[in-house]
C-alpha cells in the first residue's frame, strides 16, 4: 500500500465559546479534517490540530505546510511506515503539531485497515479509564466553582481539577494579562471546592504557568498540601526548569510539569532526570501517538505517572494502551456550568468519551481513532472548496 495524497479539509462548526465566567453567544469556528489517502482506497483521518484537544481546526500556515512539504515527503511511502515518518519530521524539524496529527491519521488509517480500535494495534490494557472533571479557568466565583464541584461529585466524577483565574482578574472582573497573580482568590476557590467536595474527592490545580515568581509557587502548594491536593500542575513557566527543580525539593505534594513545552519524550525525559517534576505530563500533540508510546515506557523505567493532558479520541486510544499504575486519569474538559460536554459535535454522530457514574469513561471500540464521522455534514459546510 501506498500513500498517494495528503488533505486538510476546512469547514465550519457552530461553537458556544465560555470565556472568563460566562457563556458567550454561539460563533462558528474553522475546524480541520486532515485525510491519508492510499492507492488500495484505504483512508485514515485526524480532527483539529491546532490548540488545544482536537476540536480546534489547523491555521491556514499550518495546512499550507501539511499539503505542502509534509504531503511531498510521504507521498509514494507505505503508510504503515509510522516509526519512519517520525524520525524523518523530528530530524527535518517539522511542527510538533503536524508530525502529530500525520502520525494520528495514520494510525487512524491503519485500524481501519486491520478492522480494529487503534489501542487493540499498540497493545490493549484496559476499555475503561478514569476520568476527571477540569474546569475552564476563571469559571465564576468560589462559590460557583464549590457548587460545580459538588454537581461533577453527583454526576459520577471522584476527581475534579481546578483551573483558577488568570489572565483575568476575579475581583475587578476585567481583563489582566499579567502581574500579580491572583493567589489568595486561587486559594479561595481551592478551600471553598475541598469544603464542597469533601474528603474523599481527590483534587488537583493547574493555574497554567502563570505564577511569575518562586515565592507564589511555593505560597500556594504548601496551602495545596494542607488542603490535600493530589497534585500541582505546571505552576511556573515552564523555561525555568531551575525553579522547578528547587520547588520539588520543597514541596511534598507531587508537581505535574511539563505540559506545554516543546520537544515530546525529549524534554520530559530531561525533566525527570534532573527532579523538575514528580509526574510527567505530555499529549497526542506532542509527538503523536508515536511519541506518547515511547513517553510512557520512558515513565514505566522510571517509575513515574505519566499524566496525558487534554481530552480527544486519540489520547483515550492510547489511555487504552496503557496501565493504571503510570497513566491513571483521562482529563474531561474542559467543563463550566451551562456547557453541555456530552452533546457531540455536528460533524460526529457521537462523542468518543461517554462517562458512566462510577467516573469512568469508556473506549471507543470502533476501528481506527474511533471517530463515527457525518460525511453530509462536512460536505455541506466544507470552506474554500479548490
Ligand atoms: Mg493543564
Amino acid at each position: 500500500m501506498k500513500i498517494t495524497d495528503l488533505q486538510v479539509i476546512p469547514f465550519r462548526v457552530p461553537r458556544r465559546p465560555f470565556h472568563n465566567g460566562q457563556c458567550l453567544p454561539e460563533t462558528s469556528v474553522l475546524q480541520t479534517l486532515t485525510k491519508v489517502i492510499t492507492d488500495e482506497g484505504a483512508e485514515g483521518y485526524y480532527f483539529g490540530g491546532r490548540g488545544h484537544g482536537d476540536q480546534d481546526g489547523m491555521a491556514p500556515d499550518q495546512i499550507a505546510a501539511m499539503t505542502g512539504h509534509i504531503k511531498n515527503l510521504v507521498v509514494g511511502h507505505d503508510p504503515f511506515d509510522r516509526e519512519k515518518f517520525w524520525h524523518w519530521m523530528w530530524v527535518a524539524n517539522v511542527d510538533e503539531n503536524l508530525l502529530s496529527v500525520l502520525d494520528m491519521a495514520l494510525w487512524d488509517l491503519q485500524g481501519r485497515v486491520f478492522g480494529l480500535p487503534v489501542h487493540k494495534l499498540l497493545g490493549g490494557c484496559r476499555a475503561r479509564v478514569k476520568a476527571y472533571a477540569s474546569t475552564f479557568p476563571n469559571m465564576g466565583t468560589p462559590e460557583q466553582y464549590a457548587e460545580h464541584a459538588a454537581a461533577c461529585k453527583a454526576q459520577g466524577y471522584r476527581h475534579y481539577k481546578i483551573h483558577p483565574y488568570y489572565f483575568w482578574d476575579p475581583v475587578k472582573k476585567a481583563p489582566d494579562p499579567g502581574r500579580p497573580s491572583h493567589i489568595e482568590q486561587d486559594l479561595e476557590v481551592c478551600r471553598a471546592v475541598r469544603a464542597a467536595a469533601g474528603d474523599d474527592m481527590v483534587l488537583s490545580f493547574d493555574p497554567w504557568g502563570t505564577y511569575r515568581t518562586y515565592e507564589e509557587a511555593l505560597r500556594v502548594g504548601r496551602e495545596l498540601e494542607r488542603l490535600q491536593f493530589y497534585w500541582y500542575e505546571h505552576p511556573m513557566p515552564e523555561y525555568r526548569v531551575a525553579a522547578y527543580e528547587k520547588l520539588c525539593n520543597e514541596l511534598s505534594i507531587p508537581i505535574l510539569s511539563p505540559e506545554i513545552a516543546a520537544g515530546s519524550l525529549y524534554t520530559r525525559a530531561d525533566w525527570i532526570r534532573r527532579g523538575a517534576s514528580d509526574m510527567s505530563r505530555i499529549d497526542v500533540l506532542r509527538g503523536g501517538i508515536t511519541g506518547v508510546k515511547k513517553m510512557v515506557s520512558v515513565c514505566e523505567a522510571f517509575g513515574v505517572k505519566c499524566e496525558i493532558h487534554m481530552s480527544g479520541f486519540a489520547n483515550l486510544q492510547l489511555l487504552a494502551a496503557t496501565s493504571e499504575d503510570t497513566c491513571e486519569y483521562y482529563e474531561r474538559g474542559l467543563l463550566a456550568p451551562g456547557l453541555d460536554y456530552d452533546a457531540p459535535p455536528p460533524y460526529l454522530q457521537a462523542i468518543g468519551d461517554p462517562m458512566d457514574s462510577d467516573g469512568f469513561v469508556s473506549v471507543p471500540q470502533e476501528p481506527g481513532l474511533g471517530y463515527r464521522i457525518r460525511w453530509d455534514y462536512i460536505e455541506a459546510n466544507r470552506v474554500g472548496r479548490p
